[in-house]
């Protein structure tokens, strides 16, 4: 079987990502700069520059993090804070923290601060919603925060999407600042500027664009952070390195979850997605790759909870990477050993989410429901190669319950 139609490929390798303001995403024609040619097979083109073999030197990786979006990496986030501060002259400055990162993350940055007001929320998705940014717009309000007020927000992906997207919408929008302090916040939510929070039932349907005036990373964050939320924020890292860096995958699959180099695999992570968003900040398509793996994932994510059998995020990825590799693989788009090094890997660092039989059709149904897809057509990411992907890959119900089946036997 092959895909009826695959949209565009791209290595992200790339250096240059040099998309002109004329060219439209979606047209199936990114120019990378390098050799053009023809793919018969997929009857597009698309552009192809060569794989560059390195480790260990992340500076020379896509986005030049030095000029982008306020992002800085610190071993001190106290003192960064403190150095972004000097000479600014906020009328008021308060932290939003939660029953986590008050008590593990706000004394690393306290003493970075001037006199500063605490708000507390309860941690968890199940309060990303309009009655917690009731709570915190009513917590601004009452410290008198003005529209040259300051907010601080200190947590994982949950705060950094709600905070932000109060401190956006607060008096027509406030200056904040993010400090991410989970594994998947730090790689994936704090980068892009996607700000926002559930509603009725329905993910990160209510929310804005905006980015902070600075969001601090520090790994040091990741120590308190227990192991299945670090073990779920790995399942983007993985994914950044197989859409976008092939000697990074290689090395990455060295080595267990405990034995990684974070330092290092956060400035790579984070320079992997700012290249992909500033590139196409309004997912018109590239941006798009940035979903490899939850086409599938989400399918299975969603379906789980709604049998209340929940899992996070990242096991729910981890399935969707490995049933959507694949797919690749059997379109011929990676090789049977690099899909046999994406399963055993995946399997071996997030294990097996039990699915029983006949529960393929549901979950199938579910990625019909996927809001990448146009009209009744599912598009998913594929892997084009280790360290490249394709979007708008067409795929059939028939497809994702083969894979699944091929899960469950695994
Ligand atoms: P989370 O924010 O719920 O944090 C997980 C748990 O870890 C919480 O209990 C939190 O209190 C705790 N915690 C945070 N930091 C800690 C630390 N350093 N030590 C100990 N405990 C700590 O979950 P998450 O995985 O960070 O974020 C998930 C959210 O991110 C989802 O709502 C998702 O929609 C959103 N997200 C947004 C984007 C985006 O582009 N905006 C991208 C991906 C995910």
């Amino acid at each position: 079987m092959k895909f009826a139609f695959c949209n565009a490929a791209v290595d992200l390798y790339a250096n240059a990502v040099a998309v002109s303001s004329n060219e439209t995403l979606d047209s199936g024609a990114i120019n990378l700069g390098a050799q053009i040619y023809e793919d018969d097979f997929l009857r597009n083109r698309f552009h192809k520059v060569s794989d560059v073999s390195r480790w260990g030197n992340f500076d020379n990786f896509g986005a030049d993090l030095s000029m982008s979006d306020n992002i800085v990496f610190s071993e001190n986030p106290a003192a960064e804070l403190q150095k972004f501060l000097d000479g600014k002259s906020y009328s008021k400055i308060a932290v939003l923290s939660d029953d986590n990162t008050i008590r593990y993350c706000y004394p690393v940055i306290q003493k970075g601060l001037p006199v500063h007001d605490v708000f507390q929320v309860a941690s968890g998705e199940e309060h990303k919603n309009l009655d917690t940014c009731e709570v915190i717009w009513q917590k601004m309000t009452a410290s008198e925060m003005d529209r040259h007020a300051l907010l601080i927000i200190i947590g994982g992906g949950v705060l950094g999407d709600m905070g932000g997207f109060c401190a956006a919408t607060y008096k027509r929008g406030i200056d904040f600042v993010l400090i991410p302090t989970t594994l998947l916040s730090q790689v994936d939510a704090s980068i892009g500027g996607k700000l926002g929070i559930d509603f009725q039932h329905f993910k990160n349907h209510i929310g804005v664009f905006q980015t902070p005036v600075l969001t601090i990373l520090h790994a040091g964050f990741l120590n308190t952070l227990p192991e299945a939320e670090r073990r779920s924020g790995f399942a983007e890292v993985i994914k950044h390195a197989l859409i976008a860096d092939a000697p990074v995958w290689h090395e990455i699959k060295k080595h267990s979850l405990a034995d990684q180099n974070w330092e290092m695999l956060l400035r790579h992570s984070v320079k992997v997605k700012l290249n992909v968003v500033r590139t196409d900040p309004y997912e018109k398509g590239l941006r798009k790759t940035l979903n490899a793996g939850h086409t599938i994932g989400h399918a299975v994510e969603t379906y789980l909870l709604q049998e209340s059998r929940k899992i996070l995020h990242g096991e729910a990825i981890a399935v969707g990477l490995i049933c959507e590799a694949f797919l690749a693989k059997e379109n011929g788009m990676i090789t049977p050993d690099d899909f046999e090094a994406i399963r055993e890997y995946l399997l071996t660092v997030f294990g097996t989410v039990q699915l029983k039989s006949g529960e393929e059709d549901a979950i199938a149904k579910l990625t019909m429901q996927d809001k990448k897809n146009r009209g009744n057509k599912i598009m998913c990411v594929l892997l084009d190669g280790i360290g490249k992907a394709r979007w708008d890959c067409e795929i059939r119900p028939d497809d994702v319950k083969r894979a699944l089946a091929f899960y469950r036997s695994v």
